[in-house]
């Protein structure tokens, strides 16, 4: 079998998304690999499918039991043999998972890194062969990274231990580029394949407010978005309590979440919140790493958080299964004062000397002051962090508060039209210019260097767009070959055949740019109209939980609510038909197939007969 029809076999997927192929291949090649990806963007899978075409196990090294949980229902879901080992299951449990391992029966396995030290795991290693370890969460091998843990130091020397050296794939959302070079060198990954697919999430919606009452801006929100999962982070928990207490006594339910609760307490709220008995959790930032809820539909910071990576991580949390979410941050000064009071009083650990931990303070505030500049600049929101993490990104991106207040969609059809043609004409003359000079072209300059081509007597596009500012022109053709209507090879233009569609099919285009005047009120986004048949959906969700109750799963291990929105556009009522909806691979479409087709047939003749 190909990588593609293990694909959509095991996982259900029709095609990989960005930077999955080139992982998975260099993977099954015996190659090292490096994925830095954002939250969402797929990181499980470019592991978990080539652990599955490869002949021995794999062992994935991961930071949360919560996690190793999770990634487990959804790989047994799917008939995957996966199992985890972590402090809470209890002896029996454990060596259960063991035996198993040594009968070859699991194919992949979850542990924590703190145990690789277990003799039980070692002989385990001696014995049984290993092809790959995955580290997920990577960055937290550095002390650099925002979530240093030194356990994950303790993964080389388990390494070498093997009999023979497994391929190492290493994943993580965030890191910087010292960061990264801690993890290749701590980790001795040997000539890795290195892929950034870019940080940017589309889907979300960013924006700072400061609102004078936070609890009444949260009320208002909550309002404008019934009904949808969320979750709200707040700075202490002193904070969380107040919070969940106001909202409960205003007759919204939510729960709490931190340290301070008993373990029982915060795994039944993290349950409810996971399993959609309650809509909204209010959270320490204890709260979320490993929470892969694709369906939370918002994120809010009742308080700015420490640092950048930080928020983009909790942030991020919003919106993983592609749908639009919002991560709103209300701002006030004083969270800089209970930030900089953490810095200062931050956890002593034994193994850090003082100079170190001084060195941590200074970059820890270094990073608050990062964080601050983005809660108080007057830019485009996910400019300011794309480019902070290393990502070029256009000036103004149309999708957070500043650009709704501080832009509009301008019309840029003529323009492109004129762009593109004016590349056209110049590639029949085999010519070809990087931006600048194109740019200087359409402004039609007199520049000496275009002398020679006597462009005034033979391009009818020279000089076509002398009214439209340098910058400006610059701007469009760079959101053209952003958005793939035009060719960019070492710095020189192209067309390509979505240019030739684009003026064969007399296609509209506009971008985002910054208004001149009168910048007007700040809206929220709406949430875009999905198209999705809302009756047929929510029959289709009452069929998810009484299937996810009937087998004690999260709703979203059976279905996210991408499949079932994908079944409401598809209305698939035989095997091959259900088998190409987005999401379902031959497991799931044995186990629930005609549960949910039942659903649909019913559905679909009762409107028939309406
Ligand atoms: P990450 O670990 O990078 O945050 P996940 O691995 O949890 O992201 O994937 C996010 C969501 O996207 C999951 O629901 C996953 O099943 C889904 N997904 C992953 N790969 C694909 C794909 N090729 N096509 C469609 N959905 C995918
Ligand atoms: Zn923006």
């Amino acid at each position: 079998m190909t990588a593609r029809e293990v694909l959509k076999q095991c996982f259900g997927y029709d095609s990989f998304r960005n930077g999955q192929a080139e992982l998975i291949s260099h993977i099954l090649n015996g190659q090292d690999v490096f994925g830095i990806m954002p939250t969402g963007a797929g990181k499980s899978v470019c592991y978990q499918l080539p652990a599955l075409m490869m002949r021995g196990m794999t062992i994935v090294i991961s930071p949360l039991i919560s996690l190793m949980i999770d990634q487990v229902s959804a790989l047994r879901a799917n008939g995957i043999p996966a199992a985890c080992l972590h402090s809470m299951m209890d002896g029996d449990a454990c060596k259960d998972v063991l035996r198993r391992v040594y009968n070859r029966e699991i194919k992949i396995l979850y542990t924590a890194p703190e145990r690789l030290e277990t003799p039980s795991l070692r002989r385990i290693a001696e014995e049984v062969p290993i092809s790959m370890v995955t580290v997920d969460e990577v960055h937290c091998v550095s002390q650099w990274g925002q979530d240093f843990r030194p356990g994950y130091l303790k993964i080389p020397d388990f390494i070498s231990c093997l009999p023979r050296r497994p391929v190492l794939s290493v994943f993580t959302a965030t890191a910087t580029k010292e960061v990264a070079d801690d993890v290749r060198n701590l980790l001795h990954l040997r000539q890795p394949f290195c892929l950034t697919t870019g940080f940017n999430r589309e889907n979300l919606y960013f924006a700072v407010q400061r609102p004078r009452d936070k609890f009444q801006a949260l009320l208002d929100f909550l309002k404008q978005h019934p009904g949808k999962t969320g979750i709200i982070y707040c700075i202490s928990r002193r904070l969380v309590e107040q919070v969940t207490e106001e909202l409960c006594l205003a007759g919204i339910p939510a729960v709490r979440y931190h340290a301070g609760l008993t373990d029982e307490e915060r795994q039944r709220n993290q349950n409810d919140f996971i399993y959609d008995k309650v809509r909204l959790i209010v959270a320490t930032n204890a709260f979320g790493m490993g929470i892969d809820k694709p369906d939370v539909s918002f994120v809010i910071h009742y308080n700015m958080p420490k640092n950048l990576e930080s928020y983009y991580q909790e942030a991020g949390r919003a919106g993983r299964d592609g749908s639009p979410a919002n991560c709103i941050l209300f701002y006030d000064g004083g969270d800089i004062r209970i930030n900089q009071f953490l810095i200062d009083n931050s956890g002593e650990n034994p193994q850090i000397d003082q100079k170190t931990r001084e060195l941590l303070r200074q970059k820890d505030k270094q990073r608050l002051r990062i964080m601050q500049k983005y809660c108080t600049d007057d830019a485009c929101l996910r400019h300011y962090m794309l480019s902070y993490f290393g990502d070029t990104a256009p000036a103004v991106c149309g999708n957070c508060s500043f650009c709704q207040t501080n832009c509009e969609q301008k019309d840029i059809t003529l323009e492109t039209q004129k762009i593109i043609s004016c590349i056209y004409h110049l590639q029949e003359k085999n010519l070809s210019f990087d931006a600048k000079s194109l740019t200087q072209i359409l402004r039609g300059s007199k520049a000496k260097k275009y002398q020679e081509y006597h462009f005034s007597d033979s391009l009818s596009t020279y000089g076509i767009m002398k009214e439209i500012p340098e910058t400006q022109c610059l701007e469009i053709i760079r959101f053209l070959i952003s958005h793939s209507l035009l060719s960019e090879k070492e710095n020189l233009l192209y067309v390509n055949r979505k240019s030739a569609l684009f003026l064969k099919e007399k296609q509209k285009l506009s971008m985002p740019v910054k208004k001149i005047s009168f910048p007007a009120e700040s809206s929220q986004q709406k949430d875009k109209n999905t198209g999705t048949d809302e009756k047929l959906f929510g029959l289709l969700d009452q069929c998810r939980n009484t299937v996810a109750q009937k087998e004690h799963l999260p709703p979203y291990i059976v279905f996210t609510d991408m499949t079932l929105r994908d079944m409401c556009r598809k209305l698939p009522v035989s095997d091959m038909a259900f088998l190409s909806v987005s999401g379902v691979g031959r497991v799931k479409l044995e186990k629930y197939g005609d549960a949910f087709m039942n659903v649909i047939r019913n559905y679909t003749a009762q409107t028939r007969k309406d």
